[in-house]
């Protein structure tokens, strides 16, 4: 035979469903952290990329600026010198005077020269005009061979005078004529650009150039590698044709380092400057929040997953210990719904908190129907006394109480039930006090107590009482004959004989001899009834009457009224004189000389036997029998 399973709540796949949920939680939490990060270093990067690009480009159009007027300023100076020496030849002293003032007062221009068609020196801002030849640098073969009354920017040289590396700033000078007269010089130290560059603050790595539109490096800091030609690079080429400023990432032709790179075009001087500053440095400070910030989502997130792992251990912990106690309440559910009693908790209240199903069985109640009502609700109201007098005495825990009482079934009908009490306390609250109850019907065993009761008390009446009459019998008589005679000084007894009574048998038959001794029976008990005298069956047609507390007299009375009453029942009967049945009565009483009770019963006899012997029908008195005795004997003997 298979038992047919269930499927219960505690199958491995539910057990695991919250470490699902845990790491789905845990997943995503990650996930969300994760984007923000990114999603945050992504927004800063680009934010710091458009700062960098406004202040580098700024920076880029102040610095171009900066060379523009720096040279514009020896411009204006040169072009005023070289009109003046179109037409005059002034004096060497004076005029070098003059040019050593302008050069004090150009900070950018450390020297000016000017040079005669040959090249020889004429006039210098110097103290001392030197005296070499100038006619093989590339400026002075320029301006000779070209009619180009501009300023010319010239590539990086060293100074033969200074050694010093200078950019040279070059102008024809024209004769009245446009003839070749010679060429003006204006030296500026690249020193001068590089101390004002390092005042910017771009990094070790970082780098500002100042070029020629050409390609030709005229100044870089902070390396000092100058006069480079650049005009292949991808600025050259193809970016200032495109745009005058701009801003992109390169791999620096210095150092090969990656660097974001603004530069910008003067459109006054053939001059770009261009500002590099590494791609590590710009993203320097971006790197280090990213980093705080990949921290703080570190430590996050660990400590989402130590929670996780905690939450997750928790309701495994939790899901076991429920598995655990449904598991404990199920055995205790299927005890009390499958044993034939029913389980019922009450509060202190008396109100019902739980009963076992096994009640719908028992009584017809579903469980839910009586849940939260009052005990006593159930109980016959002529019955809740009793309970609530059983459940008084339940004082503490170790008593019980068993009561027996009526409830309704659900179908109306009467049930006695029995239920045993007992106090009981909860493990989880040991404050709270409870009323365990185990109730059972027991209408049957009720019916057959009651049965076997009626049945004991018949028999205890068969037992005392005679079978015809319903009198008490011989046996009772006996028993109360002692009892009055110990308890009572003062008592009679009537001893009752239906007259001619076999007569009666003989002619009207046994049967309805039995009908007429109940009759007289009737009669007899009829006397005593609600009295503390007793009627008794003394044996065949012969009846006794006991009686405490009543004198001779009385008894003689109440004699003379059952002889009356029997007489008045006017039982026709054929074997008396009379034609009627009638009863004769001795009459006995305790005096002094009595000595016990069966005396007493044998002078009533003695009395009955002297009705008898008198004609029956009559009451006789066993004094009276004594005192004629002693009447008789005197006169006898007197
Ligand atoms: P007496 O007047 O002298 O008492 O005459 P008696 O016929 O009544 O007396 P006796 O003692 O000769 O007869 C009693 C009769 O009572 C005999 C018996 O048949 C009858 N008897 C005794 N018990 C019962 C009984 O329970 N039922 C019936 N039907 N008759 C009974
Ligand atoms: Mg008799
Ligand atoms: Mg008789």
């Amino acid at each position: 035979m298979t038992v047919p399973t269930t499927p219960t709540s505690s199958s491995p796949s539910r057990l695991s469903a919250p470490g699902v949920i845990v790491t789905l939680f845990v997943l995503a939490m990650s996930a969300c952290v994760l984007g923000l990060v990114v999603w945050k270093a992504l927004d800063a990067r680009q934010a710091v990329l458009a700062q960098s690009e406004t202040d580098s480009r700024n920076l880029a159009h102040s610095l171009v600026e900066h060379a523009s007027r720096s040279i514009q300023a020896i411009d204006i100076a040169m072009s005023g010198m070289a009109d003046l020496l179109k037409y005059q030849n002034p004096q060497p002293d004076r005029f070098n005077t003059f040019l050593a003032n302008t050069a004090n007062a150009l900070p950018q221009l450390r020297e000016i020269g000017v040079f005669d068609t040959l090249g020889n020196w004429r006039y210098s801002s110097l103290p001392e005009t030197p005296t070499h030849n100038n006619s093989d640098r590339d400026y002075f073969t320029y301006h000779r061979d070209h009619i180009d009354s501009n300023i010319r920017i010239n590539a990086p040289i060293t100074s033969r005078l200074t050694g010093r590396t200078s950019i040279i700033l070059s102008k024809r000078i024209d004769g009245p004529d446009g003839t070749f007269k010679g060429v003006l010089t204006g030296a500026i130290d690249n020193q001068y650009f590089s101390d004002f560059y390092k005042t910017f603050q771009i990094g070790e790595s970082g780098g500002i150039s100042l070029i020629r539109s050409d390609g030709i490096l005229l100044i870089h800091w902070p390396s000092m590698e100058v006069g480079k030609d650049l005009s292949g690079t991808q600025l050259i080429q193809t970016r200032l044709k495109q745009s005058l400023a701009g801003f992109y990432k390169i791999d620096s032709p210095f150092d090969g380092i990656t660097k974001y790179f603004s530069y910008e075009q003067t459109t006054q001087y053939p001059l770009i400057v261009t500002v590099a500053i590494p791609e590590d440095q710009v993203l320097a400070i971006w790197k280090s929040n990213l980093l705080s910030d990949v921290i703080v989502a570190s430590v996050l997130l660990c400590t989402v997953i130590l929670l996780a792992a905690l939450l997750s251990t928790q309701f495994r912990f939790r899901l076991n210990m429920e598995h655990a106690l449904r598991e404990r309440e199920s055995h205790y559910r299927l005890l009390a719904d499958n044993i034939a009693d029913v389980i019922i908790l009450l509060d202190r209240f008396g109100n019902i908190v739980f009963v076992s199903h096994s009640v719908e069985l028992v009584l017809g109640h579903s469980p839910n129907e009586l849940l939260g009502r009052s005990c006593f609700e159930l109980v016959h109201p002529d019955d809740v006394e009793t309970v609530k007098a059983a459940s008084a005495q339940l004082t503490d825990l170790t008593a019980n109480r068993t009561v027996i009482f009526r409830t309704y079934r659900h179908d109306k009908s009467l049930a006695w039930v029995e239920v045993n009490f007992k106090l009981a306390m909860r493990a989880t609250d040991r404050e709270k006090v409870e009323i365990v109850g185990v109730l059972r019907d027991v209408t049957l065993r009720k019916r057959m107590q009651d049965e076997l009761t009626a049945l004991n008390s018949k028999l205890a009446e068969l037992a005392t009482t005679d079978g015809l009459t319903g009198l008490a019998n011989r046996r009772t008589l006996d028993g109360f004959m002692r009892r009055v005679y110990e308890q009572h000084e003062q008592m009679s007894v009537l001893l009752i004989d239906v007259d001619n009574f076999k007569g009666y048998n003989d002619s009207n038959g046994h049967q309805a001899g039995d009908e007429c001794l109940k009759r007289v029976a009737a009669v007899i008990a009829d006397a005593t009834i609600n009295t503390p005298a007793l009627s008794a069956r003394y044996g065949g047609e012969e009846f006794a009457i006991i009686l405490p507390d009543v004198s001779e007299a009385d008894a003689i009375t109440i004699a003379e009224a059952l002889r009356l009453r029997v007489r008045a029942l006017e039982i026709p009967n054929m074997a008396s004189t009379r034609g009627h049945l009638s009863i004769s009565v001795g009459v006995a009483s305790r005096n002094s000389l009595t000595s016990n009770e069966a005396a007493l019963v044998g002078e009533a006899d003695l009395a009955l036997y002297e009705a008898k012997r008198r004609g029956r029908d009559c009451v006789v008195a066993n004094s009276a029998l004594k005192r004629e005795y002693f009447s008789a004997g005197f006169s006898h003997n007197g």
